[in-house]
């Protein structure tokens, strides 16, 4: 049994001002939600940092400098489309510029050894965002500049892990034949972006290395425990991360208004804890969890309450849920990927 890591978490009332329009699912109040929770369950429990902007060169490390001017000029107009389901206030553009560097912010504080888990309360979300594209609600891809990041602090094997709802194709396109950044996702493959499938591992030199688990409609929290008991541990064991980074999404919550799975903020407990768990045995990995969906703010927030509990130690009870439905999984995941040799055997 591992003892309660010192936490630390990122919030900024600044995110507010990203204004997506009336009845945009990505709201201010998502986070208002969750910080009214922080206050009122978690007084003064953890270690509280306000954002920090990313600079420049950490933005383009990731994303091309004619789409960060393009996301750079929203800053003049009250109102833009930046894609069809993503839109820009004129503050948006100061918003993604914090939720980027929150998570690079976070990063730092892990590395620097002042917190082994992080958790940054940002939005826009990133996870959707490519290098010169919005979409999904997302401007930055946060998630992807915080590996970038770490990289240019000489890491050398880090592991992002999407249990959003949806694919984070846009993380997944930034590392695609790399091998120094592992992408493992969870998701609904007939829902957005509709990538994501069992066959997209990687190419080149990151064959092996983007690890994608298709999940049915109705997923509940036996199945989505009983899934990452069997491979995320695999994966870490194998792989060994010197940095674990969550794209911790919470629509596959079975109240989230756009999602179809089955979870209930249990799942999100043991996920934590089961996460927190699994750093090498001698030398944790520090974990890094950055906001991405979640459209239910009320829901977010008891999810979110749940995380913490979970990394705190808590949750542990579902860890040993066994689910004829993940097993089946498991064998795809493990036939698609048996010829890369990466994480299976
Ligand atoms: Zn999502």
């Amino acid at each position: 049994m591992k003892s309660q890591p010192h936490i630390g978490i990122i919030r900024d009332q600044r995110f507010g001002l990203h204004k997506t329009g009336l009845s945009h699912p990505e709201s201010p109040e998502r986070l208002a939600a969750p910080y009214r929770m922080l206050d009122y369950e978690f007084p003064g429990e953890f270690t509280e940092l306000s954002a920090q902007l990313a600079t420049l060169e950490q933005i383009e490390a990731v994303h091309l400098p004619p789409y960060v001017a393009m996301v750079l000029a929203t800053a003049k107009r009250r109102f833009t489309n930046l894609a069809a389901d993503t839109t820009a206030c004129a503050d948006s553009y100061l918003a993604a510029w914090l939720a980027a560097g929150a998570c690079v912010q976070g990063v730092d504080a892990l590395l620097d050894g002042r917190m082994q888990v992080c958790l940054a309360l940002v939005r826009p979300p990133g996870h959707h965002a490519l290098p010169a594209k919005a979409g999904g609600f997302c401007i930055f891809n946060n998630l992807a500049i915080a590996a970038r990041h770490a990289q240019k602090r000489g890491l050398q094997r880090i592991l992002i892990l999407d249990w959003d709802l949806h694919h984070g194709n846009g993380i997944q396109d930034i590392f695609y034949d790399e091998k120094e950044v592992f992408y493992l996702s969870s998701h609904h493959c007939q829902s957005y972006p509709h990538s994501g499938m069992w066959e997209e591992t990687g190419q080149d030199l990151g064959q092996g290395y983007t690890l994608n688990l298709c999940i049915p409609g109705g997923f509940g929290d036996r199945d989505i425990m009983h899934l990452y008991r069997e491979i995320l541990t695999q994966v870490v064991e194998r792989f060994g991360p010197q940095l674990i980074l969550v794209a911790c999404g919470f629509d596959a919550h079975a109240e989230d208004p756009l999602g179809n799975c089955a979870l209930s903020a249990e799942a999100f407990a043991g996920l934590a804890a089961l996460v927190r768990t699994l750093g090498p045995q001698d030398n944790d990995a520090p974990l890094l969890l950055a906001l991405e969906g979640g459209y239910d703010p009320a829901v977010l927030a008891s999810c979110l309450r749940r995380v913490l509990e979970g990394l705190s130690g808590a949750g542990e009870q579902v860890w040993r849920a066994d689910s004829p439905k993940a097993a089946e999984l498991v064998t795809r995941a493990k036939g698609v990927h048996q010829a890369f040799g990466v994480w299976t055997g």
